[in-house]
């Protein structure tokens, strides 16, 4: 009877387990070991820029070609379209062509992080600074006394293009923003978290050495610049025409005396980067599958490399016209499948109260698959229709990737939406699944092994369906 019993359970429950209690052994070594370049990946890619470079490299290494809207496309099927270094999209095409759709996933390039301001070099008291206008959604306290790396890319005024990139070899010096010591900040101490630090507070530190002729005025600001000039041969101008992102320099490290997780700044999404990106490189190829990896997700997927422009319509119609394909691209579109592929919040123990515990994903519980996000009633949200998530739900059960289901927090306690939105407005089926994070969005992110190998398996099962 007990047995009997247990059994009607086993079959009526959705049951939320541990990736380490039901993964084999085998399968538990093969998330340590795909974490590693993972690892790698997260370590050496911090801005969009090196996100797209180093994944455009990785797809050559698997026989993809730049195919930037070249009149010729010859017998080649696998492709790369870049797009000004910020989002890509890697095609390839299978036995079908793209008659009968293709499978897609999308994820996004871009992290919260600090940009510079457009006159952003001044000093104050000795001290030179980088005035910066901050990026996506950060919780500005976090930033302060945190050392930080200058990545960017600067056009001279010769044309010339210089990569800079400092702070992120351990010799490198690093930058810093300064926070007052506790003795004398009593006022500031009583105010909430959201107001203790203003964005104007957020300065970067960046000299303090002035150049020796006294009757100049802004000693070490100009010091800077003549250390910028002697380095990168800039002027203050290309401090207002570069691209210039301040990042954690923080190393990737695992977590834990079981080292069964890992700290890393960008993990949003670039978890969901490359577990996507090595899904898609190592699923078999008779079938035409889509990658898009879009910037400017964090600012709501705007401009010409956000998820809303029209880079996928222009690279779809080129390839559909230079293929002679019988099918419009909105027929391509409705025979579709998409995976958002992003992140989410797990629960966090210490703060249970702004999540729903029966509703949260848990870390370490596998990919999380998300039928809808959104707030205040579901606002901006897709709601994944219920035959495609059944068609998710049974592959994933079929082919043993161990998955869990998501929703954002407790309602009306905030919310959020992803990019799932604007591939669902082509009208294909879209739904999210991605990785649990701890402290998202903070300079120093924690995700669990078990829940970046589940969202890889995850996504190679999609591309392979
Ligand atoms: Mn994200
Ligand atoms: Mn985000």
């Amino acid at each position: 009877m007990p047995n009997k019993k247990k059994n009607k359970a086993e079959n009526l429950l959705l049951k939320q387990e541990s990736f380490w209690d039901i993964a084999t052994r085998e399968e538990q070594s093969k998330a340590f070991e795909f974490c590693e370049g993972y690892k790698t990946f997260l370590n050496t890619n911090k801005t969009e820029r090196q996100v797209i470079l180093d994944s455009i490299s990785l797809a050559k290494k698997s026989g993809f070609k730049d195919a930037n809207f070249e009149v010729r496309i010859g017998d080649n099927k696998k492709f790369i379209f870049n797009n000004r270094n910020k989002s890509a999209i890697f095609i390839s095409l299978g036995e079908n062509g793209f008659t009968q759709g293709a499978k897609i996933l999308l994820a996004h390039t871009d992290s919260p992080r600090l940009d510079l301001k457009v006159r952003p070099l001044y000093e104050d008291t000795g001290i030179a600074y980088l005035k910066p206008h901050y990026y996506g959604g950060i919780k500005k306290y976090q930033w302060p006394t945190i050392p930080l790396s200058m990545i960017g890319t600067v056009i001279l005024k010769d044309g010339k293009e210089i990569e800079i990139n400092i702070g992120e070899h351990k010799d490198d010096q690093v930058f810093l923003i300064s926070d007052l010591l506790p003795h004398i900040d009593l006022e500031r101490m009583d105010k909430p978290l959201k107001k203790a630090i203003g964005a104007e507070e957020l300065n970067i530190i960046v000299g303090s050495r002035p150049i020796g002729d006294k009757k100049i005025k802004d000693r070490v600001k100009l010091s800077v610049l003549e250390w910028l000039n002697k380095n990168y041969q800039m002027s203050e101008v290309d401090l207002f025409t570069a691209d210039i992102r301040f990042v954690p320099s923080f190393p990737v490290r695992d977590v834990g005396f079981d080292r069964s997780m890992i700290a890393g700044y960008g993990q949003d999404d670039r978890v969901c980067v490359y577990t996507g990106l090595t899904a898609f490189l190592a699923s078999k190829e008779n079938q035409t599958k889509i990658l898009f990896l879009a910037d400017k997700e964090e600012i709501g997927s705007v401009g010409t490399t956000g998820a809303k422009s029209l880079f996928l319509e222009n690279v779809l119609e080129h390839l559909l016209l230079k293929t002679n394909a019988p099918i419009s691209i909105n027929d391509l579109f409705r025979q579709s499948k998409a995976i958002s592929a992003d992140v989410t919040a797990a629960l966090d123990p210490d703060y249970k109260a702004s999540h729903d515990p029966r509703n949260s994903p848990y870390l370490g519980n596998g990919a999380v698959i998300e039928k809808f996000l959104g707030w205040g009633g579901k606002m901006m949200s897709t709601d994944a229709e219920p035959k495609f998530i059944r068609e998710i739900v049974d592959l994933f059960n079929k082919k043993k990737v161990v998955w869990q289901t998501g929703h954002l927090g407790k309602i009306d306690e905030g919310g959020g939406g992803t990019i799932a939105v604007y591939l669902a407005n082509r009208n294909l089926d879209v739904i999210d699944v991605g990785v649990g994070l701890l402290n998202m969005h903070a300079p120093y992110e924690l995700a669990s092994k078990a829940d970046i190998y589940s969202a890889y398996k995850g996504y190679n099962v999609f591309f392979e369906s």
